[in-house]
């Protein structure tokens, strides 16, 4: 009787140890972001077979395989809703969907400026459904396939140095109405002046788009990308490796654009973040 008491716990204990699964090692960095920041997460230990995926921000973020380690980068923008937010490590196994860890970050709230824009009447009438439609297309097809293995080292470095006429995450007022938040930072430059790439990483996309004029997209890997905006010319195509400080384009004001500037924006696993945060 006795006996069979103990069989029966240890089985029990046995059983819990093996539903609770491996032992992994949950990094976050940092804890605690302004709206605009990147967040590291890095998972190392015992991983099972079956996929690894985070949950954050009420959404699904990849998981990349670096050597002995599993990686993301959350990105956060003025919509990710500030204070406490969980970052959940699942493992997906055929239909089931099991939580490997969970861990809290706190997310500060950042007031956004606002900015209002006067465009002439020509540039005004490029900004049509069908112009966006179209662009929003271009990019699709540019960014299909995406390169996992991280290509970039160490920090990033701005395209070109001016002075930043339009900083991350400003409110656009144009034709008395809000036009969204300003998805990257605008350096201000004279026309022609080089734009260089902001790390290593391939060519996506190297073409004239309707509203964004002259772009060239970077993946510089693990779901990072970096945009070059509203150049007057593009020396770089489709598919060229490209080491960090490779000439990209040069500055103009093609497009929805009111002067000779670059817009320069990180992407971060779909977020658009704030470049100059990872310059340093
Ligand atoms: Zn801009």
């Amino acid at each position: 009787m006795r006996t069979g008491y103990v069989i029966a716990l240890t089985f029990l204990v046995l059983a819990a140890s093996v539903r609770a699964g491996p032992a992994v090692t949950v990094s976050v960095s940092p804890a605690t972001i302004a709206q605009g920041r990147t967040v590291a997460v890095t998972i190392t230990g015992d991983l099972p077979d079956g996929t690894l995926q985070v949950r954050f921000a009420g959404r699904t973020w990849p998981l990349y395989r670096a050597s002995d380690r599993w990686r993301t980068y959350l990105g956060t923008d003025p919509n990710t809703a500030p204070g406490a937010r969980a970052i959940v490590i699942e493992l997906v196994d055929h239909d089931s969907v099991r939580v490997l860890a969970r861990r809290t970050i706190t997310v500060r709230g950042v007031p956004f400026p606002r900015r209002t824009i006067v465009f002439d009447p020509e540039t005004l009438a490029l900004l049509t459904p069908e112009k966006v439609a179209e662009e929003q297309a271009k990019v699709a097809v540019g960014l299909r396939v995406l390169e996992p293995a991280q290509l970039w080292s160490v920090s990033f470095q701005i395209p070109l140095t001016g002075r930043i006429s339009s900083p991350y995450g400003v409110i656009s007022i144009y034709q008395g109405a809000s036009h969204g938040w300003h998805h990257g930072v605008d350096i201000a430059a004279p026309e022609g002046e080089i734009v260089r790439a902001a790390n290593s990483g391939i060519v996506r996309l190297a073409e004239p788009l309707p509203l964004s004029g002259d772009t060239v997209i970077v993946d510089h890997g693990m779901g990072i990308l970096t945009f070059y905006m509203h150049m007057s010319a593009i020396d770089v195509t489709p598919g060229e490796q490209v080491l960090k400080g490779a000439v990209v384009g040069r500055v103009g004001s093609t497009g929805l654009a009111t002067g000779p500037h670059l817009h320069w924006g990180v992407r971060v696993n779909g977020v658009y973040v704030d470049p100059l945060l990872w310059t340093r």
